[in-house]
């Protein structure tokens, strides 16, 4: 693998500047998501343990050539058992309360933390650190564009080798080739491909149901590009619609306007859900729109804001994230419009490049 540029040391900065505000002395980190934003580290598996004057990277010995290349500035620590690892690097270092992720620990490994180090005291931490990645830089920004453009590429090849009697199964299939051909490291996530009835279910797997003319086609796709993932989702319909299949359609695509109409570096995220909802229940489909409107994306395909009704959180400039308000009628079909925006001080660039018009899809 390429090593890619060392992340900005401010990053570090940031999260050493707050330990006092969060009441601790040290951060242990086991997300290798965050893991990767601080260090660069790309590997799979390890721990990150930061204090006021240590910074360790604990890997086994796998990753440990991969971790002194990549974690410029980190001392490296190799560790043949992580619960072993993290003993040791603790003992030698630790002091006070030391920080971890709620979201990301065990049960098993916290137990076995404080029965092993059992003079320092561990402290989840939630909201503080579920945000540390929310606000992208110009390259975080780049490589998601990057993701979006790789995405769409492969997407555009795929609808046109579009066939009556293909399988969702193939179409996902095809679309995931076409998407790592194109120079992604994987997938966002598996590719949902959901026609007909399928449709109607908002996390649809494919199935072995053939496309035909007349269908509600809704594929929800993504590509990785150097850790950054895109999303996106286009509803199409397949030779001839019906006045529901295009109504349905125009009101999720406002609701979908609207809430990219809304975004702005100030705004409250549950107003953006709350643009979209009220508008599609106004259109009378509001029990019919069964999920939030929008996340963020970056590192983690779903991560830091949340765009929905129980949100506490605030846009702020350099967040991105995805607009996908949907409408599902069980036995019948559903339309799901999504696309991926970064916020700006005066509003919101689009990143996805799918245009979302209503289209029939000659077939
Ligand atoms: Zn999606
Ligand atoms: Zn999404």
């Amino acid at each position: 693998m390429q090593p890619e540029q060392p992340p900005p040391a401010g990053r570090l900065q940031r999260i050493r500047e707050r330990l006092p505000l969060w009441s601790v002395q040290a951060l242990l980190f086991l997300d290798m998501k965050n893991i990767r934003y601080l260090t660069g580290f790309t590997g799979s598996d390890g721990a990150l343990y930061i204090g006021p004057d240590c910074r360790v990277l604990l890997v086994d010995g796998r990753y440990i050539t991969q971790a002194r290349a990549e974690a410029g500035g980190f001392e490296v620590h190799q560790y043949q058992s992580k619960m072993d690892g993290l003993v040791d690097v603790i003992s030698r270092h630790g002091r006070g309360v030391i920080g971890f992720e709620a979201e990301t620990m065990t049960v098993a490994t916290w137990t076995a933390l404080k029965e092993r180090l059992p003079g320092l005291a561990f402290l989840p931490l939630r909201q503080e650190l579920e945000a540390l990645r929310a606000v992208k830089d110009e390259e975080e920004i780049a490589r998601i564009r990057e993701a979006a453009a790789i995405a769409a590429q492969a997407f555009s090849a795929v609808l046109e080798r579009l066939r009556p009697g293909m399988t969702e199964r193939e179409i996902a299939a095809d679309l995931d080739y076409a998407i790592r051909r194109g120079g992604a490291q994987e997938v966002s996530f598996p590719t949902i491909v959901a026609s007909g009835a399928n449709s109607a279910l908002p996390h649809a797997w494919p199935q072995d149901r053939t496309v035909r003319p007349g269908d509600m086609l809704t594929i929800d796709f993504g590509a990785v590009f150097e850790g950054y993932h895109s999303d996106e989702t286009c509803t199409f319909v397949l030779g001839r619609a019906d006045a529901k299949q295009e109504r349905v359609y125009q009101v999720v695509k406002e609701a979908h306007d609207r809430a990219i109409e809304a975004i702005r570096a100030g705004v409250a995220c549950r107003a953006i859900d709350s643009a979209a909802r009220s508008w599609i229940e106004g259109q009378g489909f509001g029990e019919s729109f069964t999920h939030g409107t929008g996340h963020g994306v970056g590192l983690d395909v779903h991560e830091y804001p949340r765009l929905a009704a129980q949100s506490e959180a605030v846009l702020e400039a350099g967040m991105v994230v995805t607009v996908e308000p949907g409408v599902y009628l069980p036995g019948l079909w559903g339309v799901r419009i999504e696309d991926l925006v970064v916020v700006q001080k005066d509003g919101c660039a689009v990143l996805s490049k799918i245009p979302k018009e209503f289209r029939i899809i000659e077939i």
